[in-house]
């Protein structure tokens, strides 16, 4: 089994130093960038299993990191951490293509948690669905994980369409929050509920 490979992205020495020895310890191979080109160097010059991303960031802030990694087709799961817990704030790191985010200050097994539930595929159903799914003029193709909307391509993030998914299969069915944070992030219920809030606005 390979060691995976963490980015954390993060200014504050300090925080550098209680994660990536924490993270060390769990047995992930860390690397270290300060700010926002550095994280985009490092993630041109090798591949990682996830990308930790601080929002608030020296020069370009961890939102524009996001974007330029999409941009550039990167599908490495990101995590983002924010000190601000601003809905909006959420709702722009997820838009942008974040997969998940934590609130600062965070407990440090949430976080190994978060990073886990990244790492490991949503469970598939067992029972085969369709390969494609439409709804008004919205079309969805599971296989290729597109989404189009009167023909136009919507950009989703992997969480997003994993939950579009999720709802397709069990549509016409009442879903919990405990539910789709089981089977769809992988992980138990905890506080952190506003997830899937943020994920379904
Ligand atoms: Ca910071």
């Amino acid at each position: 089994m390979t060691t995976p490979r963490v980015l954390l992205v993060e200014d504050e020495p300090g925080l550098q130093l209680t994660l990536s020895d924490r993270l060390s310890a769990e047995g992930y191979a860390v690397d270290i960038a300060s700010d926002g080109p550095g994280a985009l160097a490092q993630v041109q010059s090798r591949s990682y299993d996830t990308i930790l991303l601080d929002v608030m960031l020296p020069d370009i802030d961890g939102f524009e990191v996001a974007r330029s990694l999409r941009a550039q087709g990167m599908a490495t799961p990101i995590l983002m951490l924010t000190a601000r817990s601003q809905v909006t704030d959420r709702v722009t790191g997820l838009s942008l293509g974040a997969d998940d985010y934590l609130t600062k200050p965070f407990d440090v097994r949430e976080l190994l948690a978060r990073i886990e539930a990244l790492r490991r595929p949503a469970p598939r159903q067992a029972w085969a669905v369709a390969e494609q799914y439409q709804f008004g003029d919205v079309v969805v193709d599971l296989r290729r994980a597109e989404l189009t909307r009167g023909g136009t391509a919507l950009d989703l993030s992997a969480k997003e369409f994993q939950l579009l998914r999720y709802f397709i299969e069990h549509r016409g069915a009442t879903l919990s929050r405990e539910a789709l944070l089981q089977d769809v992030w992988g992980y138990t219920a905890s506080s952190s509920t506003r997830t899937i809030d943020v994920h379904v606005a």
